[in-house]
């Protein structure tokens, strides 16, 4: 069975598409359609809508892959210590160089030239020389004078800010904490829900992710799943400020995943070192054997246009080149004209991209001495995909609880179809996240040769698998201590 065979939905890129969720499909049809177009996660983003509304699209997102019959992701993203403008006097500022404006304690402002934010201490943490940045990073200003009850800056970088946009202080350490209440209480609603992936923005340090973790399993996430080695919903790191590629080896070891949140990223850090500090990442992910999802601005000419610029298009594919596990799209599915053609588009960037990352692997190829947990599942996991490489088996099935095994499978980058299956949903909906991994549901993992034939129908179902193929199952006898101890190449009759 060839890539080009299967139907799109059933094999996608190998590179995993995370969508955000918003007004523009908010719909039930149009979720569907962003399926079959290759989405493989939604992300819920809840620095915006109620809590309804996102009652409302979790709802949506589990219905529509029910009736798809495949496991899908939800990433529920909590906004963490965002600090925002308050009201502005008539709903914006236009700030031109040279203006003088004030920071005062407060929510609303009626003064020209004085503003406020959600965050009281603003005004006690700055210091003469700080930095602010204001709507997106395009309006600069410097920090002039301090006084116990303002801040006074100079506008340096023009623009227009509004009401609740965010502000951002490159480099000033912030004592403000990494979870707000209204984060504690959307990331209990995301454990009690059953999602996948938890989002933490502004990650300084690693505790701040040990924090979230505890926080997810005292609300149940960890009884939602199946069984005790599959632990609840994953944290993934957004790392967009300076002080989390100062700890980064220490943050993607505490995290089950991170995204490179290059919006905010491209504010608190030099911009022009974007590339630089995405390639460090992924490079430090994939060291580490963790998930990383490239997110913000990569087709967002697509959000007015039916065709991506040719920079955006090539950003894409350098993201896959670089190493990432899935790409993200924001604006453009949120809230964009061409939510479909978008996704469809990524997609098809993907599967224009992928043969050449098989020339050229970027990722470290693991010692199976220093990796894992257990050598065994690590020269199983290893020898099962060259294997499968080797004898040009038509796929490899890898049979998974927690998805661990899967995920190892998966940083190896085999180019062989890669089934995974479960007896646990939430690892299922995890798998989501893993390059090149299919997870498929309703396989009867506890008997190897049932698992097979269940496989093997399934291949022949949706294509391409014919008699004289070769499947490589990656499994455990079930008598051993180490679960994955077996490696079975089963050639179809
Ligand atoms: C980002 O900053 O790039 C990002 C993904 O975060 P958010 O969408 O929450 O701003």
């Amino acid at each position: 069975m060839s890539a080009s065979q299967l139907p799109s939905y059933q094999r996608p890129s190998n590179t995993k598409i995370v969508a955000t969720i918003g007004p523009a499909c908010g719909k039930q049809r149009c979720l569907a359609d962003l399926i079959a177009a290759g989405v493989d996660i939604f992300r819920i983003n809840t620095a915006h809508g109620t809590r309804q509304q996102r009652q409302q699209y979790l709802d949506d997102i589990r219905n529509t892959q029910r009736e798809a019959g495949r496991p899908i992701g939800v990433l529920v993203d909590l906004a963490g210590p965002k600090i925002r403008l308050g009201e502005l006097p008539g709903g914006q500022v236009r700030c031109a160089v040279g203006d003088q404006v004030r920071f005062i304690r407060g929510e609303s402002s009626t003064t020209p030239g004085e503003l406020v934010t959600n965050y009281a201490p603003l005004i006690d943490e700055l210091a003469v020389g700080d930095r602010v940045m204001l709507a997106d990073g395009t309006v600069g200003m410097i920090v002039e004078e301090c006084g116990k009850e303002y801040a006074k800056c100079r506008v340096v970088q023009p623009g227009v800010i509004r009401n609740r946009q965010g502000v951002n202080l490159p480099g000033v350490k912030l004592s403000i904490p990494s979870l707000s209440q209204i984060d504690r209480e959307n990331a209990a609603w995301a454990a009690q829900n059953g999602v996948d992936f938890v989002g933490l923005s502004f990650v300084r340090r690693a505790d701040e992710i040990r924090q979230l973790q505890a926080l997810l399993q005292s609300n149940g996430s960890e009884s939602q799943a199946s069984d005790s080695q599959t632990s609840g919903a994953q944290v993934i790191a957004k790392i967009e400020k300076p002080e989390a590629l100062d700890h980064l080896e220490q943050i993607i070891e505490a995290a089950d995943g991170v995204m490179v949140a290059r919006g905010d990223l491209g504010v608190e850090t030099d911009i022009a070192q974007m590339a630089v500090a995405q390639k460090q990442i992924v490079a430090a992910c994939n060291r580490a054997r963790k998930p990383v999802i490239i997110a913000t601005q990569m087709l967002d000419s697509m959000q007015h246009s039916r065709l991506p610029t040719r920079a955006e298009v090539t950003d894409v594919a350098n993201a896959i080149l670089d190493g990432a596990d899935a790409c993200m799209l924001s604006g453009e599915t949120a809230i964009g004209q061409y939510p479909v053609q978008t996704v469809e588009m990524m997609h098809r960037i993907a599967l224009a991209t992928e043969p050449l990352y098989r020339q050229r692997p970027p990722v470290p190829q693991p010692d199976v001495e220093e990796v894992g947990d257990n050598p065994i599942t690590e020269a199983i996991v290893r020898a099962g995909g060259q294997l499968a490489e080797q004898l040009d088996a038509k796929m490899v099935v890898v049979s998974s609880a927690s998805g661990l095994t899967a995920l190892s499978l998966s940083k190896y980058r085999n180019f062989v179809p890669t089934i995974g299956v479960s007896r646990s949903e939430a690892t299922l909906q995890r798998m989501c996240l893993y390059w090149g991994v299919i997870p498929l549901a309703g396989a009867p993992t506890e008997d190897n040769s049932q698992l097979l034939e269940y496989v093997t129908n399934w291949g022949q179902k949706v294509g391409g698998l014919s008699s004289g193929d070769l499947i490589v199952l990656i499994a455990g006898t079930g008598l051993s201590a180490s679960a994955h101890n077996m490696v079975v190449v089963h050639q179809l009759d």
